[in-house]
């Protein structure tokens, strides 16, 4: 019998603003459930998108499974079915990795740079994961001084999220998409022999900024938090371009 076919869901372990983490029957794996409900503004703005756990579990799933085939290790183990998926157990690192290509959201308002400008490099920041102090922007030296990775880690991340950048501006430009910025989270497996970093959570139009390259219209969650209308028909738009079925 394969790996997936056994995973029995138990308790819920965790609920978050997108997706739930439940139990599995080995202590090495847990598995996440997407759902269709959408936050912005650190919770502050709450809806929900029609099928958005649908397509980001599919997406997510995807592009996972191209990183993987390629050497960068995740915690993906198998889709179950349309809301679910089972994974690695991991210990997060507070961190939130974000990666821009183009100036947007965040960056442009805080250095007042106009969105839509090029950056020559792609710019990696972190963000110190707490929800009750807004995921503030924090230095290196904040994240050696307090912990939240060693120096060892960040080498590993900023190794793995170089070349998750390469791949993933190649994959989605050629399916017309810029890939304009995106957030990725890394953890530490757990119960398992190996310790490594793999990389976690989800890779999804909710955690990444995706413009069409020729008419700039956005297909992603900025057309929630703007309140731009067409938000589930842009999760659906992506899963038509990446050749799945959502
Ligand atoms: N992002 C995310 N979760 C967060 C914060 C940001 O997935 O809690 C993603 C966001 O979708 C965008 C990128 O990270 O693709 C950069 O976000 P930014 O700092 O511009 O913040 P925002 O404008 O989304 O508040």
């Amino acid at each position: 019998m394969s790996e997936e076919s056994q995973a029995k869901k138990g308790e819920k372990l965790h609920e978050g603003k997108a997706k739930v983490l439940f139990a599995t029957d080995r202590s090495d794996q847990v598995i996440q459930y997407f759902k269709d409900d959408a936050t912005a503004f650190n919770g502050e703005k709450k809806g929900s998108i029609a099928d958005k756990g649908v397509a980001n579990n599919v997406i997510s799933y995807k592009l996972m499974t191209i990183l993987e085939a390629v050497g960068i290790p995740t915690h993906m183990v198998a889709k179950l079915d349309d809301r679910n998926q089972l994974v690695k157990k991991v210990e997060i690192i507070p961190l939130e990795v974000v990666v821009r290509n183009i100036v947007a959201g965040s960056m442009a308002k805080r250095l007042g740079i106009k969105e839509g400008t090029k950056l020559p490099r792609p710019v990696v920041e972190f963000y110190y994961k707490d929800d009750a102090l807004d995921d503030p922007l924090v230095t290196l030296d904040h994240v050696d001084m307090f912990g939240w990775a060693t120096e060892e880690d960040l080498d590993t991340i900023f190794d793995y999220t170089h070349r998750i950048n390469d791949i993933l501006i190649a994959f989605f430009a050629n399916i017309g998409v810029t890939l304009v910025d995106y957030k990725l989270e890394y953890g530490k497996l757990v119960g398992g022999e190996e310790n490594g970093i793999v990389l976690a959570d989800e890779i999804s139009p909710d955690s990444c900024r995706l413009w069409d390259m020729e008419t700039g219209e956005k297909l992603d969650k900025d057309r929630f938090r703007r309140d731009m209308g067409g938000v589930a028909e842009a999760y659906q738009e992506v899963v038509r371009r990446m050749g799945l079925s959502g």
